[in-house]
């Protein structure tokens, strides 16, 4: 169908950061098939755990216990604040399985009054009706009927704003605490404190999606760690299958009490291939050494970037995110750039707010972080050539 307005690029297959066309052609990609490709292309342990996986069991539908999904929510509890997991397959099922715990959340309490959920301007939740709601954008709103009710808008990083959005029929605040669509905003850590305060003050729930910026892209396994607060719920999707579709929902255990048997659910949702290669993405993302390394490339790409984009003030205006979640503001389209990347066989993704994302594989080398950035170079060159 026609939803995607897609490159004429057919890639054959993949080495670490590396996409090769069906031509031969090679491009080096900080796109990461937006944020999923946490280990790059073909990792060899993720191969690995999928061949091992794949000849023994695919599927047996959520009708019986999975020996791989106990596992890997097992260790999804030991090392965050969740007590409790659901899987699904993709991101926006994470979210409006969020959204439905919250709400479920407070009917359980005695108080079915309350299923508003206060969300934040530039958010991006998925593509249902319930998450195309919370996120507010008009475009994606756009002739698809009266919007899925209940959801209250406020500007991100506006604490008074969100105190003032609560009513008696608040459920939760649901927040990426890096907006990633949205264009790199990076929520600072006294807001997620504020945010924090507010719903234990007024028995909401945090709701975070950590869709894009969780599995280690913020250089700690999640984003909200750098806040020094904990959520409710959280979402997660994007990384943790690296590649394969699987999508979570973790909570605490008060957080998840309104989920009981036969209100929520879903066929495919955790089976025992997605869930045996997640648990690989974890074992690779929490190897001793690994976040740490994260966090070092991320100040290598900002600190190259600063220098780089000094030489084109015209064009870059700003370098911002977290780890190797990271956005260059611009002062000309998103897509001029980068298409013109496109030209130097580097990939990357644009983003609403004139922004375009670096997401590179978190296993990225400094050698290719280099070579990425003379490429970057280069289509800057050839953006400021266009416009002159
Ligand atoms: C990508 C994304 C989603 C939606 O995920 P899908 O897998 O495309 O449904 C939701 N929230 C955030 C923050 C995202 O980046």
């Amino acid at each position: 169908m026609g939803t995607y307005a897609r490159q004429n690029l057919v890639f054959e297959r993949g080495e670490g950061v590396w996409l090769i066309t069906v031509d031969g052609d090679r491009y080096l990609d900080l796109g990461s098939g937006v944020a999923v490709n946490v280990l790059g292309h073909a990792h060899p342990r993720l191969v690995a755990a999928l061949n091992e996986q794949a000849s023994k069991l695919w599927h047996t539908s959520n009708l019986y216990r999975v020996e791989g999904q106990e596992r890997l929510a097992e260790r999804l509890v030991a090392t965050t604040f969740a007590d409790k997991v659901f899987f699904c397959n993709s991101g926006a099922e994470a979210c409006e399985a969020a959204i439905k715990a919250a709400r479920r959340y407070h009917f359980a309490g005695g108080e079915p009054e309350r299923w508003r959920i206060i969300t934040f301007n530039g958010a991006f939740h998925g593509r249902t009706l319930a998450t195309i709601a919370a996120g507010g954008n008009p475009r994606y709103l756009e002739g698809f009927g009266t919007p899925v009710a209940g959801f209250d808008q406020v500007p991100f990083g506006d604490l008074t704003a969100t105190e003032k959005a609560i009513s008696p029929e608040t459920a939760a605040i649901m927040i990426e605490p890096v907006q990633g669509e949205g264009g790199v905003n990076v929520a600072s850590a006294e807001f997620m404190q504020g945010l924090r305060a507010l719903c234990d003050a007024n028995g909401l729930l945090l709701v975070l999606d950590e869709v894009q910026s969780g599995i280690g892209r913020s250089g700690q396994l999640f984003s909200y760690e750098l806040a020094g607060i904990t959520p409710d719920l959280m979402a997660i999707a994007k990384g943790i299958g690296g590649g394969f579709p699987l999508g979570a929902l973790l909570a605490t255990e008060n957080a998840a009490r309104g989920l009981v048997p036969g209100t929520h659910g879903s066929t495919f949702g955790g089976n025992p291939l997605a869930t045996a290669i997640g648990l690989e993405v974890l074992n690779a993302v929490q190897e001793e050494g690994f976040l740490e390394s994260v966090r070092r490339k991320s100040l290598h790409i900002k600190q190259s970037l600063a220098a780089i984009s000094d030489n084109y003030p015209g064009i870059v205006q700003e370098v911002r995110g977290q780890g190797l979640l990271v956005g260059l503001k611009l002062s000309v389209p998103p897509a001029d750039l980068v298409a013109a990347a496109r030209e130097e066989h580097l990939l990357l993704v644009g983003a609403s707010d004139n922004v375009v994302r670096l997401l590179p594989p978190l296993n990225i080398t400094d050698e290719e972080i280099a070579e990425a950035m003379q490429r970057l170079e280069r289509a800057l060159d050839r953006v400021a050539a266009a416009r002159t």
